[in-house]
């Protein structure tokens, strides 16, 4: 069969069966989509129950625990046995579940996000999601776009693709429809007729017929090809891991120990093994994994109710580590929302204009603060003429507030037309046919339009003044011009050069325009200062975020000196500090090695290129800080993708950068990063709370176990104490501190060291500490229960109380760093906490009360006065626990 790209558009129309105008019909695309499925790569990891369950099956925590039970079986005791494969079976469940509803839950958020492909069917253009594409299918592609699906462009209009993730080229491709006809067969980088899956559209647009979906395109086959990729681990739960692997080493060293000394004693070979597996149990922190995918799962949902969609749980954790937000200033820091406040003329002319944001009223006047009138203002006149004839937006008038349809900034500029009484349409009708298009691009910081007036071409250019310049040869005017480019931003205005080529003669391509430029210049013929106020609730935001400790830096490809007054309006400390992209290059390429101490402070980065972004994040990176950037073009998405924190805008943001990022802003607000990154400091800040909590259950049992044994007494505890005291009994108020709601000064405090890993030295001791006193304490009363009463059962039933009312006791302790967190106003800041603590009450009592659980726990029903011990004792222990603390261990932060 002949290669696609050597075919003529027609006979790829032909081929497909569909139509180049009015695309496929409703039916033929059902039916195509159930003949071809959907436009989906097999790998795209789907929530699968069975491997999740079977993941949790295949842990150490499992196979400990049906050793057990075996054990259990073969010694004789069948109740405990089947006892302990419950306890299996509920860790599993518990596990499965947790994980289960995180994974779907994240799954149906990114839903929300899922990409959507612009087709025409029916000759009517819509949009679908992009797993519904089939082939055949016309697809409009515009600058922004992530291609779905392969296909072979018929139409173009300017039009390029970036391929990096098929080839590896880092620059755009140039496309159209022509077909090629090369004798050999072409790579995929060299078939500029055709369009790709997993590639965007940097520029222009194009219309493309599907040839393939799914794994049928050149990324299913790449995918077809590799082998499942690695699911990488996030930092935390490798900690958690090691952790736990160290307890269980701990256990399993302490276990040969007692089965030494046991055989040494004496005693009986089965017995010696039982005691081993019960401190292997108590080490392990059982419900540990559960809790904190609840936990991080939870953060993500608050976190998308603040506006934020975070894509995987390791980045909910990353987040409360960020150290700088590198953050966009239009439209994230301040409003977008452009109005042309100021008009200056290359003829020195100068107008102020009235009014505000897009509502057409207003006045332009002159200096003598005149109405002006362009019947008689020639030189106004040719100035609007350009700058509506270079820009692209449309307005919608409407009854309340007025609404622009494309770039904000050429918005500012229809809006001044309209205060003039002049709007593009009209040009167009009057005289004006248009030619070609050339669209904004933040590299090079202009745009332009050719017109044709009869039979000459004419072209209006509107950008950056500090770019346009360039060309202009009148060395006179450009000084004159830079100075009142510099006069206007300085009042935090954003300046546009208005510029024009009469009479082009050239070639209607970019780079035949780029030289006539560079050889017979253009005229400017002034300039416009734009208003684009900060968003109110920044200056507040940036205050938290700064207190917190972490930098604020503005990215730009604005005018240092603009950039620098908004940064200071908005309170950005370090404002006085600019750099441009020009200046970065330079230090890039001069001393590479002082980068970052030059930088480092630095907190105005203007007219940077895409290129800068990334080099700012590597620099900061390298310097061990956590980075949050953000972007929303196309070219920004090796910045987002490189920083610790990617952050795309939702509204702005092209699917390109949404792609590319771990993080996507919906609401485009500043704001939201801060709460993003607030809610991130107090999940990590429960995490620390109940894995402290977790780990001093696990010393209790260990260290209660272990005098026994020292001391040759009967254990306090068997292995169903502690499967209910770790499995049943803790995780309630252990999950319900993943609702604690952040300690007043979380916002106050410099950001985590990424470095300082969640169990350093004094989070160790703590636990140490927590762990003896309780579990030495819950031993006493073991002892003082056997001996006085001379009744193993009793006494068991009695360290079992005392543990599990020592560890519920012992939440106040962990609930607050530095002070007691029990009282009613502290119950208040948390409603689950009460009802875990209740339900984990009743858990103890019905151990002990409930006819059948009781028997099965050998438990012997406690009489008031035990209670009244062992409640004193509990109280004790806590407040000893509490002033211990305070003595010996070292505040964390
Ligand atoms: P940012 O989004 O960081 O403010 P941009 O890349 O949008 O930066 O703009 C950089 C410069 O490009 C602006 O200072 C302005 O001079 C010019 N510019 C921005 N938008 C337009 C536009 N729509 N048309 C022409 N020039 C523009
Ligand atoms: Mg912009």
């Amino acid at each position: 069969m002949e290669k696609i790209y050597k075919k003529e558009t027609d006979q790829i129309v032909q081929d497909f069966e569909t139509d180049a105008m009015n695309g496929l019909s409703t039916e033929e695309a059902a039916k195509r989509l159930e003949k071809y499925g959907p436009n989906e790569l097999d790998s795209s990891e789907e929530v699968s129950l069975i491997k999740i369950i079977l993941q949790n099956l295949n842990s150490v925590i499992v196979y400990l625990l049906l050793g057990a039970s075996i054990l259990s079986f073969l010694m004789n005791d069948p109740v405990e046995g089947v006892a302990v494969l419950i306890a299996v079976l509920i860790a599993v469940v518990f596990g499965v579940v947790s994980e289960y509803q995180a994974a779907t839950s994240v799954e149906s958020l990114l839903e929300l996000v899922t990409s959507e492909t612009v087709v025409i069917r029916e000759g009517k253009r819509q949009t679908i999601p992009s797993s519904e594409l089939v082939p055949g299918d016309l697809m409009y592609l515009i600058n922004g776009n992530t291609i779905s699906a392969d296909g072979r462009i018929i139409d173009s209009s300017n039009f390029a693709c970036i391929e990096s993730s098929l080839t590896g080229e880092a620059e755009s491709v140039e496309k159209n429809a022509d077909p090629l006809t090369d004798e050999e067969s072409l790579s995929i980088g060299d078939r500029v007729n055709c369009v790709f899956s997993g590639t965007a559209v940097t520029r222009g647009n194009a219309y493309a017929i599907v040839t393939a979906t799914g794994m049928k395109t050149e990324i299913g086959h790449i995918s077809e090809m590799m082998s499942e990729g690695e699911h990488s681990e996030s930092p935390l739960n490798k900690e958690l891991n090691q952790l736990g692997k160290l307890l269980i080493l701990f256990a399993f060293v302490a276990a040969i120990l007692v089965i030494l000394i046991g055989l040494i004693q004496g005693n009986e070979l089965s017995s010696v093994i039982q005691i081993a597996i019960i401190l292997a149990i108590s080490a392990i922190p059982e419900a540990l994994p559960a809790v904190s995918t609840i936990t991080l799962a939870r953060g993500m949902r608050k976190m998308a109710t603040h506006q934020t969609m975070v894509k995987t749980l390791a980045s909910v954790e990353t987040l409360g580590s960020t150290d700088v937000i590198a953050s966009d200033k239009t439209g994230t820091l301040t409003e977008n929302q452009m109005t042309v406040e100021r008009v200056y003329l290359t003829n020195e002319a100068q107008y102020t204009v009235s009014g505000t944001g897009y509502s057409t009223e207003g006045t332009v006047t002159n200096d003598k603060e005149q109405p002006v009138n362009l019947e008689e203002d020639e030189a106004l006149s040719e100035f609007i003429h350009a700058a509506l004839l270079a820009s692209e937006s449309e307005l919608v008038e409407k009854e309340d507030v007025n609404e622009i349809i494309g770039d904000p900034t050429d918005g500012s500029v229809v809006v001044l037309g309209h205060k003039l009484s002049l709007t593009r349409e009209k040009l167009e009708n009057a005289t004006y046919t248009l030619e070609k298009k050339f669209p904004f691009d933040s590299e090079k910081k202009y745009m332009m339009n050719i017109y044709q007036e009869d039979d000459r071409s004419h072209l209006f250019i509107k950008g950056a003044l500090d770019v346009l310049i360039e060309q202009n040869q009148s060395s006179e005017e450009n000084q004159r011009l830079e100075a009142i480019n510099e006069k206007i931003a300085e009042e935090g205005l954003r300046v546009l050069a208005i510029a024009k080529i009469s009479d082009y003669t050239g070639e209607a391509e970019e780079e035949a325009i780029e030289a006539h430029m560079a050889e017979q210049g253009l005229t400017i013929l002034g300039l416009v200062g734009i208003i684009d106020p900060p968003r109110k609730d920044v200056i507040e935001s940036v205050a938290l975020t700064q207190q917190a400790g972490i930098k604020v830096k503005m990215i730009t490809g604005d005018h240092p000196k603009t950039a620098s007054v908004i940064a200071k309006e908005i309170g950005i400390e370090g404002y006085e500090q600019t750099i441009t992209g020009t200046e970065l290059d330079q230090l890039l390429a001069e001393t590479p090695d002082d980068f970052y101490e030059k930088i480092k402070d630095i907190a105005v980065f203007a007219r940077v290129s895409p290129e800068n972004k990334l080099q700012i994040v590597e620099a900061y990176q390298a310097n061990g800080l956590t980075v949050a950037m953000t972007g929303d073009g196309v070219n920004d998405a090796p910045a987002l993708k490189g920083a610790n924190i990617g952050v795309a805008m939702g509204i702005r943001g092209t699917e390109v950068a949404k792609d590319a990022s771990d993080m996507i802003l919906m609401d485009d607000r500043f704001t939201s990063i801060v709460e993003a990154i607030k809610e991130g400091r107090i999940i990590f800040s429960n995490i620390k709370k109940f894995v402290y909590f977790l780990f001093t259950c696990n010393m209790i049992e260990l260290i209660s176990i272990f005098l026994a044994l020292l001391l040759v007494l009967p254990l306090p505890l068997n292995p169903l104490h502690i499967l209910w005291l770790n499995l049943v009994v803790d995780s309630f108020p252990a999950l319900s501190l993943a609702f604690e709601p952040g300690e007043g000064n979380i916002m106050k405090q410099a950001p985590r060291n990424k470095k300082e890993r969640l169990v350093n030295w004094p989070f160790i001791q703590k636990i140490g500490l927590s762990g003896l006193i309780i579990g030495i304490s819950s031993f006493l009363v073991f002892l003082y229960f056997f001996h006085h009463y001379d009744q193993v059962e009793l006494a068991q039933t009695a360290a079992f109380t005392s543990m599990g009312l020592g560890q519920l006791a012992h939440i106040g302790n962990v609930r607050k760093e530095n002070h007691f967190g029990f009282s009613p106003k502290n119950f208040a800041e948390n409603r689950y906490l009460l009802g875990a603590l209740a339900i984990s009450f009743a858990l103890i009592l019905s151990a002990i009360y409930l006819p059948g659980l009781n028997d099965l726990f050998h438990s012997v029903p406690l009489q008031p006065i035990h209670w009244l011990i062992i409640v004193a004792q509990v109280i004790a222990t806590t407040i000893l626990v509490y002033l211990a603390k305070k003595v010996f261990i070292k505040r964390e932060n």
